[in-house]
């Protein structure tokens, strides 16, 4: 059946990286800045059903979303730009879809066919993108890889049909490309641009717009040249300048005119434009004079992709105290005692972000250590809050064997362990499980409640004593030692509404130290900053000043 929904379809060509994720987030703004209701999905040509399970140092962070599943980082991008919620049907990986359908094959749906990539899979692809029209009246979905893969033909396949089985005016295809600058003929060359665009044609689709990645603004003669070459109208090429802040994309965007070439092609009356919160936000990000300095003490530091929306949560904490926040990535295996004071001398205060595994736990441990015996602000996320317990048990309440049960399983101090069974607020039963569960099913993923203790640093932030947050974590908190590290200075300021799990602590006798088993960052936006971020930077410039 036909919808009343449009799509829009973004592919990339020539390579990839070239900010496919942002450009379809910052499409979905600029149609939100004019009133209309978006959503948007990525399609993924990797077998892995979801990334959960895939490392950081190859594919970026994992992004969980509020139902708990674990995604591709650009779906938090598509969060960070618009008010769409993302789900689990905002992400479908070839691996999903395969599943699918094997599935439905083995449970006899297919009444004896021969199940085939064209129509079964392509079928199936459809379909998941069907599932979102109706939250929105525009459905962007972004083709993960790159025009030219083989992985990626059944998805191409599959939107190519999509302007056949819906009305012409309600399907858009974008492409976005490069167009390379060369330095030694001082010239930008579109070659690359037509080839892609050919190969994107021998498959069926003939792009709509071309949004072309460049160092320099494209003249209207190399305009010409790429839609002649491509079959495009010339204002249907618009230029995608580099940026130094990614909130900028949705403001070049529009005044390349493309909120409007996409409403004449897909016949839209829309509101009249409204981007001044991105041109606040962007303002607020660049132009701020003050810096402060945060080390991030983790194990991904080589690839910043994998720590995406902590970096952004981070430099949203910046927008309501008026500073920038400028990131010092500090590698754990590399830190000790004998160099963390040289490591940390510029550092306004550290944060140790989420992780997993043993690799690197000394020096955050020693981080969080220096942070506390120094009075410097310290944010533990997750894995870091799990890092603030151990330290304080160790350095403080003199269990000098406590761990976690991740890193030493055999430990006779396991302040943080594997809970063996417990309430599930969010799927309203007892959960069970032990060191043998399988690794897939034994995280706590997604939002869960929490109850905030008043006079905490967790209360002064975020002004309400119930709230939720996003989770994807193993191991807790062990009740067993909370009045020991109490007596320490270690409080719990945030617990599930049954108060058997702990999800905030806090140091008391440090101006701002605190861990959270939670994941913040992936609730904050440039629009808005989430309150532990924002309180954060503020006692870290404060930190700052005062010892200036
Ligand atoms: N590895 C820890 C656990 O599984 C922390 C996970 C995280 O930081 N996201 O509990």
């Amino acid at each position: 059946m036909k919808s009343k929904t449009k799509y829009i379809f973004v592919t990339g060509g020539v390579l990839s990286s070239l900010g496919k994720g942002l450009a379809s987030a910052s499409i979905g703004a600029l149609l939100e800045s004019r009133g209309l209701k978006v959503t948007i999905q990525k399609l993924d040509p990797y077998i892995n059903v979801d990334p959960g399970t895939m490392n950081p140092f190859q594919h970026g962070e994992v992004f969980v979303t509020d139902d708990g599943t674990e995604t591709d980082l650009d779906l938090g991008h598509y969060e960070r730009f618009t008010n769409a919620v993302m789900s689990k049907n905002n992400n479908f990986t070839t691996g999903k879809i395969y599943e699918s359908v094997i599935k439905k094959e083995r449970r006899g749906d297919y009444l004896g066919a021969t199940v085939q990539v064209i129509p079964h899979i392509t079928d199936e692809i459809k379909a998941s993108v069907k599932l979102l029209s109706e939250k929105a009246d525009v459905v962007i979905v972004e083709i993960g890889g790159t025009v030219g893969d083989i992985e990626s033909l059944p998805f191409l396949e599959a939107i190519r049909q999509f302007k056949a089985d819906e009305d012409e005016e309600n399907v858009l295809y974008i492409h976005l490309t490069l167009v390379p600058y060369i330095p030694a003929s001082d010239e930008v060359k579109t070659k690359p641009t037509q080839h892609s665009v050919k190969e994107l044609r021998s498959i069926g689709i003939q792009p709509d717009i071309l949004i072309c990645r460049t160092v320099k603004p494209l003249l209207k003669d190399i305009k010409s040249k790429i839609a002649l070459f491509c079959n495009v109208r010339i204002d249907d090429v618009i230029t995608a300048k580099d940026v130094n802040c990614i909130y900028e994309v949705p403001i070049n965007f529009h005044s390349e005119g493309l909120d409007s070439k996409i409403f004449e092609h897909l016949n839209i009356k829309a509101d009249k434009p409204n981007i001044s919160v991105w041109k606040n936000v962007v303002c607020k990000l660049t132009q701020a004079e003050q810096i402060v300095k945060i080390a991030i003490v983790g194990k991904y530091i080589t690839l910043k992709e994998s720590y995406k929306s902590l970096n952004e949560a981070l430099c949203h904490g910046g927008i309501l105290n008026n500073c920038r926040v400028a990131l010092i990535y500090i590698d754990s295996e590399e830190l000790n005692k004998e160099n963390c004071q040289e490591k940390f001398k510029d550092a306004d205060a550290i944060l140790v972000p989420g992780g997993f595994g043993t690799r690197g736990i000394e020096g955050k441990i020693t981080a969080a250590r220096y942070a506390r015996e120094n009075s410097l602000p310290y944010f533990g996320i997750c894995l870091g809050m799990h890092i603030a317990v151990i330290e304080i048990a160790r350095n403080k309440a003199g269990l000098i064997q406590a761990n976690s049960e991740e890193f030493n399983p055999n430990t006779s101090d396991p302040v943080i362990y594997l809970m063996t069974e417990w309430y599930d607020a969010k799927k309203q039963k007892i959960e069970k499980r032990d060191k043998n569960s399988k690794k897939g099913g034994t995280m706590r993923l997604g939002a869960y409640p929490c109850h905030v203790k008043k006079d905490s640093l967790a209360y002064n932030a975020y002004q309400t004593q119930k709230i939720s947050e996003r989770h994807r974590h193993r191991f807790e908190f062990n009740n067993k030692y909370k009045e020991k590290l109490h007596n320490q200075g270690l409080i719990i300021s945030g617990t599930s509404p049954d108060k058997h799990l702990v999800e905030i602590v806090e140091y008391i006798d440090n101006p701002w130290f605190l861990g959270c088993q939670f994941h913040p960052e992936f609730r904050s936006k440039p629009t808005k900053p989430h309150p532990l971020f924002t309180d954060f930077i503020k006692a870290s410039h404060t930190n700052k000043k005062n010892r200036q």
